[in-house]
């Protein structure tokens, strides 16, 4: 049975030729990658792609080549954004079921969805060697990215946007990973200096 969808409020005109709100959708969503089901609180149809709003906050493509699972009820056992699910209840989206799904808020969900280093100029080093054209090591999480020049009044080349690696360093306890740059070290660490200070007793960073 389709939930009811709010307003987009950002993105899409009915100026836009093609360009349609959605005013109802499947109760759960998937990510093609994803290991967890979210639910949508707006979506619109563009004539090249279907982008749905999680009440949890990111955007999620659903195109052809890509296409997003949906579900009324998740499978057994899997896990669901806790986020998505208090906020789309708590707003009153549908009614209350009477058993919840497993509902997860997951430290790995805590973990910036895009690494801090997407898009930085000075977040990565271009591996040592032979040249390696378009690859560089991101300061910020240890994955081999591709570099891309960005245009723009800025034009400069910088890693592209992408999902933080293993390797992502931890959160500043006061910026989290809003204010990653390479440090006077020439590691990357929150503009704060937390990262840069030895361990001491009481932060209990290493
Ligand atoms: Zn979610
Ligand atoms: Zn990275
Ligand atoms: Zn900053
Ligand atoms: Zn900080």
């Amino acid at each position: 049975m389709p939930v009811a969808l709010l307003p987009p409020v950002t993105g899409g005109s009915y100026r836009s030729p093609g360009t349609v709100p959605l005013t109802s959708g499947p109760r759960y969503l998937r990510g093609p990658r994803n290991g967890m089901w979210h639910r949508p609180r707006a979506a619109v149809q563009y004539p090249e792609r279907l982008v749905w709003t999680l009440w949890c906050g990111p955007a999620m493509f659903d195109q052809a080549d890509q296409p997003v699972l949906r579900a009324d009820e998740t499978p057994d056992g899997q896990p669901v954004c806790g986020t998505c699910v208090g906020r789309a209840l708590g707003a009153g989206q549908d009614e209350v079921p009477a058993t919840l799904p497993a509902l997860t808020f997951s430290p790995r969900w805590l973990a910036p969805p895009r690494c801090p280093g997407s898009r930085s100029w000075d977040l990565y080093e271009r591996p040592a060697g032979p040249a390696h054209g378009s690859v560089g090591a991101c300061l910020a999480c240890g994955d081999l990215v591709a570099l891309r020049a960005f245009r723009g009044w800025h034009g400069y080349v910088s890693a592209v946007e992408h999902v933080p690696g293993p390797g992502l360093l931890p959160g500043c306890p006061f910026r989290a990973w809003k204010h990653i740059h390479r440090r006077p070290s020439g590691r990357a660490g929150c503009v704060c200096g937390w990262h840069d200070e030895p361990p001491a007793g009481g932060n209990g960073h290493a």
